[in-house]
């Protein structure tokens, strides 16, 4: 049994377990089969067998869906978990009416399977995803504005924290600089040409306004709960988003279809503004 956990029931040497989670994704596994991969409140991020969860007699359609929120009931298998029951608590039905909503759910979710959040990391990693699909679901905030935000501490999460309170070069705090994601620090416009003539290849490089990387060291810093109370006018947004992205992109190595595809279908009108 996974460390930390509380067997509420013994049956004939199988553990049953209860979580909350929510799906991040599934594949069919067999003909009629599914695995789930959750991220749970417990346990982190998990892979789970749904047996038949589309059969006439199963309850378990609904909450097998990528973005399904339950309390979940397992039985401990010899590799992976078997989904016993779920006890359906939310579905995010909203985001699946808006196709760019959706889309960019579906890329949080990959981009959070790709990080493989911990049992130490999964309750609070949970509660980020659930308040972000929340204000996207109900429009709270521009997709721009969660996307980075959830793209920053997620990465912070899960150990990739940039160095980015002030040039890396002459430390100063103040005024726009640039970020350089895959070195993970910010540099002044004076200190990047010698960084660059050091350098064994031309870093790349996005633009980082000051109100870009205030945000960045707010977004890294905040307590949990204030962790979307801030605004940005939507220049400055635009500029957190891509520094965001582009620090997530270079830091994990990967390219994300779900991104791609969230990228061809959304709305390039500026956000409203906030009130
Ligand atoms: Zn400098």
């Amino acid at each position: 049994m996974p460390a930390g956990c509380i067997p509420i029931r013994k049956e004939a040497s199988a553990i049953i377990l209860k979580t909350h989670g929510i799906v991040l994704g599934q594949t069919p596994y067999g003909s009629q089969d599914k695995t789930l991969t959750l991220l749970t409140s417990d346990y982190g991020m998990i892979q789970v067998i749904a047996k038949k969860p589309n059969g006439k007699k199963s309850r378990l359609a609904a909450a097998c869906e990528v973005l399904a929120y339950s309390e979940f009931c397992l039985m401990e298998g010899r590799i992976r978990y078997i989904l016993q029951t779920a006890d359906l608590e939310e579905n995010f039905f909203g985001l699946r009416e808006d196709l760019a909503s959706l889309s960019l759910a579906g890329y949080l979710c990959e981009l959070t399977r790709s990080l493989l959040p911990q049992k130490e990391t999964g309750a609070e990693t949970l509660r980020l995803l659930l308040n972000t699909l929340y204000l996207l679901e109900k429009k709270r905030r521009s997709p721009t504005f969660l996307k980075a935000v959830y793209e920053l501490r997620l990465m912070c999460l899960s150990g990739f924290q940039p160095d980015i309170e002030g040039c890396a070069g002459c430390g100063t705090e103040e005024g726009d600089m640039w970020l350089l994601p895959g070195e993970g620090i910010a540099l002044c416009g004076e200190c990047l040409p010698h960084f660059i003539e050091s350098a064994v290849r031309t870093p790349y490089r996005v633009p980082f306004p000051e109100a870009a990387r205030r945000a960045f060291i707010y977004v890294i810093g905040a307590e949990e709960k204030k962790i979307f109370s801030f605004k940005l006018d939507p220049k400055a947004e635009k500029a957190f988003g891509e520094a965001a992205e582009a620090f997530t992109l270079f830091q994990t190595g990967s390219r994300f279809p779900t991104l791609d595809f969230y990228k061809s279908v959304a709305d390039e009108t500026p956000p409203k503004p906030i009130t």
